[in-house]
């Protein structure tokens, strides 16, 4: 049952991008980030550090053009409901496999980005296996649909043999390579064209009449998988029944919660073509954090173990998970607080370290801001300045809390090396 403390869990989607490199996720990231825009450009840092332009200053660092967590805003189309996405900073080479693991603690889900000119890469392959160990649930994106060699047809047969998995097309390509025009929504049943060169303005139409029979044959594939995860539409299909679109949303939602199904979508990050349907398959498909499992601790010298359910209300449990030197206000300790909310000017424990710390400001990263904020509460990211000794990895709890250490984010097994 959620309570109404949890309901703004309800729009909140905490994600990773992962790609093999040169699939196209800092194209990808940055694209969402431009639809995404800002909403909040309000916070001050002070310290002489006021609102800056975050991804200028770190393209120019080189590094990337995100924080390790970036908080946005996308409002789904066709709806007036405001989501909260969360994009998590997941590595993608091959070295930061560790850094990918320590990613993969602190997302609900996953968009993986291919390049449809190439399929399934081996740094692809890696990055899928991460997520099936820490039961990440994932949507695909077939990118670069625009470019010579682009075939949605291999990306989804590479998903089938390279990564065992049984892709859900919920979209189809209208042409290919530089015949690329736009994306049929299989689910919905309707075409989205893209009528300018940038890829901003799109007409929505009824389906081609030269796609209809490719639609109607993976439509009824896509609700037969979608029947095997939920049994209402199972019942409806057996008797032959039409489900509606939000029943078969609902169903392909659970399977893909379940990890029982992969929706694969397609596009052109770089034409801008196809990310404005990922983000709303991102909001259709992809968990809140109310409907992954609570992340679990161990109680210090026993073998008892605590459920932390997303609740700003229950016992402060949050994992650092990156720190970052800022230039201007020092250490930046990245933090997903998993239950409880964490206050600015507070004390918490650091489990890991057997440390108080005392916490200073608090920030959220927007793509090109950063807001201060008072606290991060249940199911949020963000940053924490003033926390001296905390490391990646580390558990924070609140101070006078029973000592929990939160799951072990080590490596479980060997690093497949490639
Ligand atoms: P990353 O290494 O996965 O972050 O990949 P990038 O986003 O940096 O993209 C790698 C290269 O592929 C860059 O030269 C991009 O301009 C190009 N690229 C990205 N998306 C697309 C696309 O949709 N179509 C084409 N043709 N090129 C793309």
């Amino acid at each position: 049952m959620t309570t109404k403390a949890q309901s703004y869990l309800t729009h909140f989607r905490n994600i990773g991008i992962a790609a093999h490199i040169d699939a196209g996720k800092t194209t990808t990231t940055e694209r969402i980030l431009y639809y995404t825009g800002r909403t909040h450009n309000i916070g001050e840092v002070h310290d002489g550090a006021a609102t800056m332009d975050w991804m200028e200053q770190e393209r120019e660092r080189g590094i990337t053009i995100t924080a390790a967590a970036t908080t946005a805003k996308w409002k789904r189309s066709g709806t007036d409901q405001e989501y909260v996405v969360n994009i998590i900073d997941t590595p993608g080479h091959v070295d930061f496999t560790i850094e990918v693991e320590r990613s993969m603690r602190v997302l609900d889900g996953a968009v993986a980005v291919f390049d449809s000119s190439q399929g399934v890469e081996p740094q692809s392959e890696t990055v899928w296996r991460q997520a099936d160990r820490y039961g990440v649930p994932r949507i695909a994106f077939s990118n670069k649909m625009d470019k010579t060699g682009a075939s949605f047809e291999l990306v989804l047969g590479d998903i089938r043999e390279r990564l065992g998995a049984i892709p859900a097309p919920v979209q189809y390509p209208m042409g290919q390579e530089s015949e690329f025009k736009g994306i049929i929504d299989i689910v919905r049943q309707r075409a989205h064209t893209y009528t300018n060169d940038l890829g901003t303005d799109i007409t929505e139409s009824d389906i081609p009449a030269e796609y209809a029979d490719k639609v109607t044959e993976m439509r009824a594939a896509l609700i037969e998988a979608a029947a095997e995860v939920d049994e209402d539409l199972m019942m409806k299909y057996l008797e032959g029944e039409e489900p509606t679109v939000e029943e078969l949303v609902a169903a392909i939602r659970k399977g893909t919660i379940e990890k029982k199904i992969f929706p694969v979508l397609c596009g052109s990050a770089l034409k801008n073509k196809g990310v404005q349907l990922l983000l709303d398959a991102v909001i259709d498909y992809l968990p809140s954090p109310l409907e992954v499992p609570a992340i679990r601790g161990t109680l210090e010298d026993s073998e008892e173990t605590r459920e932390f359910p997303a609740d700003p209300e229950g016992k402060l449990a949050g994992l650092a998970f990156k720190i970052m030197a800022d230039p201007y206000v020092g250490r930046l300790t990245f933090v997903r607080i998993y239950s409880g909310t964490l206050q600015s000017g507070s004390y918490v424990y650091n489990a890991s370290k057997d440390k108080r710390e005392r916490v200073g400001r608090l920030l959220k990263m927007h793509a090109n801001s950063r807001e201060e904020v008072t606290e991060l509460k249940a199911g949020e990211l963000g940053a924490v300045i003033g926390l001296k000794d905390a490391g990646t990895g580390n558990t924070l709890i609140g101070d006078g809390d029973d000592h929990v250490l939160l799951e072990s984010i080590d490596v479980p097994e060997p690093v497949i090396k490639l």
